[in-house]
């Protein structure tokens, strides 16, 4: 085996496709029973269809030339998110009020959602050469012989080299790393996995009723329990959709789920009207439960958009054998979708150019 490439979010799937463009034989080990990483799609359970999104929605490929040429090279076309007429703002003064609140310049939606840039790396990189259930949990120096990748079943397979894609947290509390010096391990403890901690809602219709009566599906709430909601509809109109995030804790979250989804749907219905209260369905994907994902670091401290790392995240190892490619690794948009294809590509271009 060349490379094998630990965790297949995008960063890792970007990683493996242009290795694999490349000519060298590639291995994506899993620890999940499914592929995607923080990007996730709740799918219609008939065709298989994604129909809303559980992790990211937004790209800005008006200010992210890495995500722009990605999504032209996979074939991705994007559209604008929906946002005519009213938002619902609630908590900003003693009544709840409607008032048109402006969108981010630049920002879009990826028509299928991100789980379609997902798919179309997969497809490239060959299912063959993915495996999922395969929680890695040491990787080290096998001298001549190569980099052993421990599986927690007690396999261990040989490669010639390593990219470790797994969030830095994870990966400094979950796996050996007789190599990595405790400088290092403490950088990777300090960067925080984005929107690790967080809880996203979604609501499906039959129809987007909130826009008959001229509002954007947008509410800005201080009172929650969905802090901000945004229409989710599908680019092709179906399904109708409202996406919000959490605004309770993930101790609350854990404690009392079925108490948030009434309140989700009271907050909803107050703020669209009756309709609103009674979706076709509701999810709530919870990051902060997925231990792939979040570290108790993560849920005990606030919330941070990750700044860059230090360098030392984008070294090689065990001489330029081993790198890191993760989102938070990167150096351009950290913890952003435009981060992951970056430090994904770039670990793989980089590891092409080390003799083995
Ligand atoms: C709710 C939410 C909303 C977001 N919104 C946006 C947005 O609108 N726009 C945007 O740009 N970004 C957004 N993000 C961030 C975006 O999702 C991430 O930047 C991106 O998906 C990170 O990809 P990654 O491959 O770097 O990491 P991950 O997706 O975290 O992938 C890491 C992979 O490693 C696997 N793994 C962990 N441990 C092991 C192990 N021991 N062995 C093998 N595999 C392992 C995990 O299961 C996972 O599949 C959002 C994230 C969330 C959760």
């Amino acid at each position: 085996m060349d490379v094998v490439v630990i965790g297949a979010g995008l960063s890792g799937l970007t990683a493996a496709a242009v290795l694999h463009e490349a000519g060298a034989s590639v291995q994506v080990l899993e620890a999940d029973c499914r592929i995607g990483g923080r990007i996730r799609a709740l799918r219609d359970p008939t065709s298989n269809r994604a129909v809303a999104d559980l992790g990211p929605t937004w790209v800005w490929p008006k200010y992210q030339p890495v995500a722009a040429r990605w999504l032209e090279k996979l074939g991705a076309a994007t559209f604008e998110q929906f946002n005519e007429g009213d938002a619902v703002l609630v908590g900003f003064g003693p009544a709840p009020r409607r008032q048109p609140l402006s969108g981010q310049d630049g920002m879009v939606r990826i028509v299928g959602g991100p789980t379609a840039l997902i798919d179309t790396l997969a497809r490239r990189i060959g299912a063959a050469n993915i495996r999922t259930s395969a929680p890695v949990t040491q990787v080290s120096d096998d001298g001549p012989k190569g980099i052993a990748v421990h599986l927690s079943s007690g396999e261990i397979i040989t490669a010639q080299k390593v990219i470790i894609s797994v969030p830095l947290r994870v990966a400094a509390t979950t796996m050996h790393l007789p190599w990595a010096a405790p400088t290092l391990i403490e950088t990777m403890r300090g960067m925080p996995t984005w929107m690790s901690s967080h809880a996203k809602a979604v609501a499906l219709y039959d129809r987007p009723f909130w826009r008959d009566a001229g509002l954007s599906g947008r509410i800005a709430s201080r009172i929650g329990p969905l802090t901000e909601v945004h229409d989710h509809t599908g680019a092709d109109n179906t399904p109708a959709a409202l996406f919000g995030f959490v605004g309770w804790s993930a101790e609350q979250r854990r404690l009392d789920p079925e108490g948030l989804k009434r309140a989700i749907l009271d907050q909803l219905s107050d703020c669209f009207g009756k309709a609103a209260g009674h979706p076709l369905e509701l999810k709530v994907e919870d990051w902060a439960m997925n231990p792939r994902i979040v570290t108790d670091l993560d849920t005990s401290q606030p919330a941070a958009h990750p700044d860059v790392g230090p360098a030392s995240l984008r070294h090689p190892y065990l001489d330029g054998r081993v790198r890191f490619a993760v989102s938070e690794a990167s150096e351009r948009s950290p913890g952003l979708i435009e981060g992951a294809l970056a430090i994904g590509e770039r670990a793989a271009l980089e590891l092409l150019e080390t003799n083995p």
